[in-house]
């Protein structure tokens, strides 16, 4: 049994003041979540007020990239080592704003899945296809090669260590969210895909969704076979949209 994960990517949203406010929410509405694992990816700067807030409770909270380098002269970059300084469990990489704003190539994003497991960070792998893709019907291989850009370069075992995240460009931010049905299929394709290599890894591994997820779609998608939670994004900045996606994990 693949136990759910939903996990909050702020982005580059809030203030201290706001986060506190958030987590206050989250922390006394955490209790109704039953089934699901709960995280939240903090700005770098306000991770040392996240630790301090959730220390002692079963929320996670992790970082949204690092480097691939693990100390050195690299000027304005983050290293596994300083996320687990401050209590990181996960580390999302590969995000699709991060592939397209900072032109992460898929190679990059390997290497930084291979920084986060060296570190012990559970590295959440990004893939996904933007709408141009999906309707030129190369969706299967575009994050086919996203996927095995991490397998060529860790082997498939290393994605025992990390979590999968579905996540279709076209769906992000945007409020269109891909059917269950859309989702499914891109989710069973990434694990049959994991199991030609190594069929236990592959019946283990979590593989999220992301797109405009939110408390009114969450439980049609994660009823699917191989959806195991979420990926948030503007939902996860209100306490009562994030609960309310976190609770639909519980079936
Ligand atoms: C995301 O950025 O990971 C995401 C899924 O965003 P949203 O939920 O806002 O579509």
């Amino acid at each position: 049994m693949r136990r759910p994960l939903v996990a909050g990517n702020w982005k580059m949203n809030g203030s201290r003041a706001s986060i506190k406010l958030l987590l206050d929410g989250l922390k006394s509405g955490v209790g109704t979540v039953k089934v699901a694992e709960v995280a939240v990816c903090a700005p770098f700067i306000y991770l040392p007020d996240v630790q301090t807030q959730l220390q002692g409770t079963v929320i996670a909270w992790g970082g949204q990239d690092l480097s691939t380098e693990a100390s050195g002269a690299y000027t304005g970059e983050i290293a596994a080592s300083m996320l687990n300084d401050f209590g990181c469990k996960y580390v999302i990489v590969g995000h699709s704003e991060r592939r397209a704003y900072h032109n992460e190539s898929d190679e990059t994003v390997a290497r930084k899945y291979a920084a986060a497991r060296a570190a012990g960070l559970v590295p959440i792998l990004c893939v996904g296809e933007t709408l141009d893709e999906r309707e030129q019907g190369i969706t299967e291989a575009v994050v086919a090669r996203q996927l095995d850009a991490v397998i060529g370069l860790e082997g498939a075992a290393a994605l025992a260590d990390g979590v999968l995240a579905y996540e279709p460009v076209w769906a992000i931010g945007t409020g269109k969210t891909a059917t269950p049905e859309q989702a499914q299929d891109v989710h069973a394709f990434l694990r049959a895909r994991v199991a030609s290599h190594d069929a236990a890894v592959a019946e283990g591994l979590r593989i999220l969704y992301g797109g405009s997820m939110k408390p009114g779609n969450a439980a049609e998608l994660m009823a699917k076979t191989d959806i195991d939670g979420g990926l948030i994004g503007g939902a996860a900045l209100k306490a009562e949209d994030f609960l309310g996606i976190c609770t639909a994990a519980n079936g």
